[in-house]
């Protein structure tokens, strides 16, 4: 009989920019649940990738002198780097810009479309978000504002695109979501999903003029249009498995799309409605997670507080950082995550509770001996319940019961004092409870359960679990998780800086962390005595400061939110003892302190409320 198939998918990450862990989070979930699968004997396929054309990869490629490809290249890089680096089990990694993989599929998808009369053209006169890169709904728009970019004003744009007919396949999608033939996953999103539609779905723009999207896939046929975001992108599902030939249906339709909240609607929407048209069968579920704050604020730029899990890793071993990631964030909500949490979970959890155990009673195991007998304590390991758990997606649950189980076992080894008593068949209960254990963490931390099944000689294999453990040569295990110091000096430093950093605004953390206190930073007041713009940078100024007894040239973010009249004169609170930077071929020499409001839609200078000479000191 031939293998169940298990088809997975994460979202494709824009490649602009390294990845941040509210990716890392996506990724391992769908990695935990790819290796379950596997772990049951299904034939999985974990599709994983970049999504690389768009407006502002060719922007920000001009920025730095690279071509567009050059730009993707190195930041699609990262994202492998990722998948390395965490341990990810994906067996295909599919980009957008690859002409062999990805390109055929798409146009022959588009083909399709068209030839169902499923595209038109149309002039169309919409609110453009370089930001989001895609054309936002009047009734979306917040004051006129995105709300995803409150601080880009959305351009009005005029053109002839192509438009996808999403409306006639609206009904349809409404209907076999509510029936769950398109499960969305945790329900309350299909509620959110459901309501946010109840007047239907709209078409929707496919293309674009290639004026303003020079880096893409040319629309078949038509030499002046590039194709848009949906069209290219969602097709990654099928493309990365072979589609347009006939082997993608070895594993499509997909098991499971995982998603981030603010991507749902495009795979529960635009997605199936492209699928129907072209007579595909759809995708079987959607689960979706939400968003990471890290300590308990939202990740931003200007907060420098955006973890990089790629330089994390630098620190921390993979599993310590998958295990946090699945332990304490619920699914499909918001959670946060913070290095103080990983290090306490690493050494209470991994090291104490796991780590001991295994250590513990393969040195009892090499010292007395196993004697093999019935198995009674393995019965606390409440088997069936964690594999329902994790198969509806609630690891950080799955996760609570499995530890319940390691506490047991370390509770056996102190109640019968086994230390002393070296009782043999105690010891063979524990380390066939242990075999249990890593066959049911393999998941999630594999790489810790992999070495522990060569500790104790089994195969890490769903049937293993009923199986007796075979009793062969154990020796004490390698310590499995160091306990990880707290570095207390770090972590005032940063304490102190978010404090600090909250009053002063543009100065980012990690720029005042290397002075660490106030009585370090000198802050002078000066004057805004020239403003010139940077060639090729949207949001710098070059601005020349005078503070006193000296000029200052400091390049500064602030052309969105003030003109150049309205900056030229003003004063300001120059950060002026601030190693020197180049930004753009020129050297910037301090930073300016603004007020700036959550959203970061607004920035606002500090100055003092009256006259006082330039130079003067800030304490
Ligand atoms: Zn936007």
């Amino acid at each position: 009989m031939k293998n169940k198939k298990f088809y997975i998918t994460t979202t494709i990450p824009y490649a602009n920019a390294p990845p941040h862990i509210g990716f890392a989070l996506e990724i391992v979930q769908a990695d935990v649940l790819a290796r379950w699968h596997s772990l049951l004997g299904e034939d999985v396929f974990f599709l994983t990738g970049t999504d690389e054309h768009g407006v502002k990869n060719y922007k920000m490629a001009k920025e730095v002198g690279l071509t567009p490809q050059q730009f993707v290249d190195k930041n699609s890089d990262y994202f492998r780097e990722l998948t390395k680096v965490l341990n990810i089990s994906n067996n295909y990694f599919i980009r957008t810009t690859d002409k062999k993989a990805h390109w055929p599929g798409v146009i022959n998808l588009w083909k399709i479309l068209a030839k169902k009369r499923d595209i038109y053209k149309k002039k169309y006169k919409g609110n453009y978000c370089y930001g989001c890169e895609r054309f936002v709904i009047e009734k979306d728009l917040i004051d006129g504002k995105c709300p995803n970019h409150p601080n880009l004003t959305p351009e009005l744009i005029e053109e002839e695109n192509y438009f996808f007919k999403l409306s006639k396949y609206s009904d349809k999608i409404i209907n076999l979501i509510k029936k769950d033939k398109l499960k969305i996953t945790p329900e309350k999103w299909k509620n959110d999903f459901l309501s946010l539609i109840k007047d239907g779905l709209t078409d929707v723009s496919f293309s674009r003029d290639k004026k303003h999207l020079p880096w893409g896939i040319p629309v078949p046929g038509d030499e002046n249009q590039v194709l848009y975001v949906w069209p290219d992108a969602l097709t990654n599902y099928i493309t990365g498995i072979g589609y347009p030939d006939k082997k993608y249906k070895k594993y499509w339709p997909a098991d499971v799309h995982v998603v981030g909240k603010d991507m749902l609607r495009f795979h529960t929407g635009i997605w199936p409605g492209m699928l129907l048209s072209a007579g595909i069968k759809l995708p079987k579920e959607v689960i979706v997670h939400g968003f990471l704050t890290v300590n308990g604020q939202k990740m931003s730029k200007s907060l420098g507080n955006v973890v990089n899990p790629i330089e994390l890793r630098k620190k921390y071993d993979a599993d310590s950082i998958r295990y946090i990631l699945m332990r304490t964030i619920p699914f499909g909500d918001d959670g946060d995550f913070s290095e103080k949490a990983l290090v306490e979970r690493n050494n209470s959890e991994l090291a104490d509770k796991l780590g001991n155990l295994v250590s513990r009673v393969s040195a009892l195991a090499e010292k007395y001996g196993l004697v093999k007998t019935e198995n009674k304590l393995v019965k606390k390991l409440k088997v069936k319940e964690i594999s329902s758990l994790i198969e509806n997606y609630e690891l950080d649950k799955a996760l609570n019961l499995i530890f319940e189980f390691v506490d047991s076992c370390n509770l056996y080894v102190q109640e019968n004092e086994l230390w002393k008593s070296g009782d043999k068949k105690k010891l063979y209960e524990l380390a066939d409870s242990i075999k249990a254990l890593a066959i049911l963490l393999w998941a999630f931390i594999p790489e810790t359960c992999e070495k522990i099944s060569k500790v104790f000689n089994f195969k890490i294999d769903f049937k293993e679990l009923k199986k007796p453990l075979k009793i062969g040569k154990i020796r004490k295990a390698e310590i499995l998780f160091r306990k990880i110091e707290v570095d207390e000096k770090q972590e005032e430093k940063v304490n102190k800086a978010e404090k600090i950093e909250k009053i002063e605004g543009i100065a980012t953390m990690s720029e005042i962390v290397q002075y660490g206190d106030w009585e370090k930073l000198d802050l002078r007041v000066g004057k805004i005595i020239k403003v010139e713009d940077i060639e090729n940078a949207d949001k710098l100024y070059k601005l020349t400061i005078d503070i006193g007894k000296e000029k200052r040239v400091v390049c500064a973010g602030l052309k969105k939110f003030y003109s150049k009249d309205e900056l030229k004169n003003k004063k300001c609170i120059l950060f002026v003892n601030l190693a020197s930077r180049m930004m753009r071929g020129i050297e910037s020499r301090g930073m300016i302190l603004a007020a700036v409001n959550e959203d970061e839609s607004k920035v606002r200078l500090i100055q003092p409320d009256s006259e006082i000479e330039l130079g003067a000191r800030v304490r």
